[in-house]
């Protein structure tokens, strides 16, 4: 069947299909200019698709006279390496996805969109002989900032990048009028691949610390290391020692952190470190820089690759080191289409490339801790604070109205005078999360969701923190026409009007979606509470996580119940995780560090057990419970999600998956639902979830597989079903 002058392509297209598409290779194409991971243009349906090779295959199970020719074969080298396919085809397989839609997300948008893979080239202006002449005759005296460009130019030796202009302050827009007046030339070089120089000194490290480090650069291949250390036991340094052999050896190193707020601070942190190239990628980039980030990866002139989620894709050649920071964090998981852990994929990379990996963190996944129980990952810890710093006392405070005990305000108070700074956690923007009827008690809830409207008393309008729709509170109870709405409970825009009037000398900083609604804002912020320009800090979880403010010594958790008591199986593992960030932001530096927590329920035993013993025996005490449960992670999990128009059909959806497996013979599972998502409804989408528990990986795998069957029989289109493959939380 194969025609004498050509040969099959196949492709992974992205698109909902699962299956991989068959072609003619391009007339002028040879097999060695088709290797797998180089992409291509191929008609597909009426329209045409770009995408890859993955590989040249004998035959074809399609009628050979059916099978259309590729177009063309857009590039020269693989964009995708054999180890990322596979990589990619892996993923494909444990999250059941489409193969096309899983290679998609590994590609930056413009890569995808057929953009040259090979248009990696350094940038150069330089100053020209017309722009000299023009300083020396003063003839562009007037022209403040283009003399002011020019000259910061020739302090530069005559030539720059774009980008060392912009961080000397000189606009897009002046550069172009200098291009434009021929004052400046623009030159494009390829750089040559990253070559290593040795970085600055660090600090001289403790036991435990020195202990991580030669474990780390010990091991060969393969090797899984949970790095668990309080928060402020030095683990950046721990990353960054074991870092420097592996760069040292000309091998590039992958760091995934979880937020982008965090991600300026790792690279200045990086880059007054390391004097080799990093680069950076994350979705605050814009899709050119996104793309030029993955081009300097891919032509080798990243030594250090570091961003979020999707950094785990990045080409990184020569890679001899992933670190995970934060690697409890939930931003690793992606929550819609590809539902993929960057965690784990990148331990399946590592494994692969047989390097080692780090996971590191103050607050370790129970994930994590049953891998190290069953002497798949290697456990190191620290449990002291690097330097003289010490680690926070806390304390529970019995909370019994809302706002803030009188036992609290003293201690801000005091921390206030010792012109110290405090941080009141409270994980609720908006003013306050009720608006309620006085007369009748009912709640204003969203039309399009079943959730309750925050109260935003700045703009005056409720609003749904589902789905985003506003409203003017109403002027009257639409069930009893009174008019006397009161706000209920408190949310961080109140807790900064409580503060203003109880701490009438204080400069307040408030950080919250609402506050920093762009990045610029964020930084304005978090400038103003390193400066001390604010002495007291309310924030959601965005204050949690990461940050460094040595002048912070007091952290009160507002309202610590509100995580604790919700139906996911995975409350108090997340909500003690989140309680140990929030503490480990005090006393990083020679104060010493207090933590308050308020509560209804003091003596909740995990509570307890969590301050009194610290994070590691309260994990394992939830992780034994777990295991008697036969909950995750001893139990392999699957959430099926069912969303429809119609509540009755989602549910019923999912009641025949349900008894269709119970029913197989063949597979051993247990199920838990189906049942309403938390929020039923959201944006007039009814949500229904049915988790699924099995004793093995491969178990759920045949599972997974009748699940797909029994979805393409039912054939209902008023029912959409999503998978969830080690989903870390209900809906
Ligand atoms: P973590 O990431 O574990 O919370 P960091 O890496 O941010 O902690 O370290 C906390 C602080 O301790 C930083 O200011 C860091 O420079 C400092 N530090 C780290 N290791 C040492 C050490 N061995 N001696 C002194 N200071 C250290
Ligand atoms: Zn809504």
């Amino acid at each position: 069947m194969n025609s004498p002058h050509s040969f099959l392509l196949r492709v992974a297209i992205p698109c909902p299909l699962r299956s991989s598409f068959d072609y003619w290779a391009p007339v002028d194409a040879t097999p060695e200019s088709c290797q797998p991971g180089v992409r291509v243009r191929v008609p597909f349906g009426r329209r045409e698709m770009i995408g890859i090779c993955l590989e040249l295959p004998k035959s074809s199970n399609y009628d050979a006279t059916k099978i259309k020719a590729a177009i063309a074969v857009l590039d020269d080298q693989p964009v995708l390496s054999q180890t990322m396919l596979d990589l990619l085809i892996w993923t494909s397989q444990y999250y059941v996805h489409p193969i096309g839609e899983t290679i998609a997300e590994a590609m930056p948008t413009l890569l995808r969109q057929g953009r040259d893979s090979d248009a990696l080239v350094q940038t150069h202006i330089d100053i020209t002989d017309a722009g000299k002449n023009a300083l020396q005759s003063g003839a562009i005296k007037r022209a403040k900032r283009q003399e002011e460009a020019l000259n910061w130019l020739v302090e530069q030796g005559g030539s720059s990048t774009p980008s060392s202009l912009a961080a000397a302050g000189i606009s897009a827009t002046v550069r172009h009028t200098l291009n434009d007046k021929q004052y400046v030339s623009t030159r494009e070089e390829k750089t040559d691949a990253w070559t290593y120089t040795p970085s600055e000194p660090g600090h001289t490290l403790n036991d435990e610390q020195q202990h991580a480090v030669d474990s780390i650069c010990k091991s060969s291949g393969f090797h899984t290391f949970l790095c668990a250390g309080i928060t402020g036991s030095g683990k950046t340094e721990v990353y960054y020692q074991a870092m420097e052999p592996v760069l040292a050896r000309g091998q590039s190193v992958l760091l995934l952190v979880p937020e982008i707020a965090l991600t300026p601070q790792t690279l200045s942190r990086l880059e007054a470190r390391f004097h080799v190239p990093v680069v950076a990628t994350h979705s605050g980039l814009t899709t050119r820089d996104r793309y030029h980030a993955w081009l300097r990866s891919f032509h080798d002139q990243a030594a250090i690759v570091v961003g979020t989620r999707s950094a785990v894709f990045m080409p990184c050649p020569r890679l001899g080191l992933i670190v995970v920071d934060e690697s409890h964090d939930n931003a690793f998981k992606q929550a819609s289409s590809l539902r993929y852990h960057a965690r784990d994929i990148a331990i399946k990379r590592a494994h692969g490339l047989k390097i080692p990996i780090v996971l590191g963190t103050a607050t370790p996944s129970l994930e994590s801790l049953y891998n190290v129980e069953r002497g798949l990952y290697q456990l190191l810890t620290l449990s002291k604070r690097a330097g003289k710093a010490k680690p926070p006392a806390i304390r529970c405070i019995e909370q019994n109205k809302v706002g803030l005990n009188p036992d609290v305000i003293k201690a801000i108070e005091e921390c206030l005078e010792n012109k110290q700074q405090a941080l009141l956690f409270l994980n609720r923007r908006g003013y306050a999360p009720l608006f309620l009827c006085h007369h009748c008690g009912s709640v204003c809830h969203c039309d399009r969701c079943d959730v309750a409207m925050t109260y935003h008393r700045e703009k005056q309008r409720l609003v749904c923190h589902h789905c985003d729709r506003k409203q003017a509170p109403p002027k009257q109870c639409p069930e009893c026409q009174q008019a006397n709405h009161i706000p209920y409970g408190l949310g961080t825009e109140q807790l900064e009007e409580t503060c203003r009037e109880l701490f009438p000398s204080a400069s307040l900083c408030r950080i919250d979606r609402d506050t920093t609604r762009n990045r610029d804002e964020l930084k304005t912020q978090l400038e103003r509470i390193h400066t001390q320009d604010a002495n007291i800090l309310i924030g959601t979880q965005m204050l949690a996580k990461g940050h460094h403010f040595p002048a912070l010594s007091l952290v009160v958790i507002v309202n610590a119940d509100q995580g604790f008591f919700c139906s996911d199986f995975r409350a108090i593992e997340r909500t003690g995780q989140l309680i140990m960030q929030v503490s480990g932001r005090c006393g990083r530096d020679n104060l010493p560090g207090t933590v308050l927590i308020q509560t209804a329920l003091p003596d909740f035993p995990p509570l307890q057990q969590l301050i009194q013993e610290g994070y590691l025996p309260f994990a394992k005490q939830l992780l034994k419970e777990r295991e008697e449960a036969h909950l995750p992670p001893s139990y392999a999990f699957v959430l099926i999600g069912a969303q429809a128009k119609s509540a009755q059909e989602a549910e019923r959806g999912l009641h025949q998956l349900r008894d269709a497996l119970r029913q197989d013979k063949g597979l051993s599972l247990s199920a838990l639902g189906p049942m309403p998502a938390a929020h039923q409804k959201i944006n007039d989408v009814h949500r229904f979830q049915l988790g699924l528990l099995t004793q093995s990986k491969s178990m759920r795998a045949h599972v997974l597989n009748r699940v797909c069957h029994l979805i393409s029989q039912q054939n209902n289109q008023r029912v959409r079903y999503f998978l969830d493959v080690d989903a870390q939380a209900l809906l």
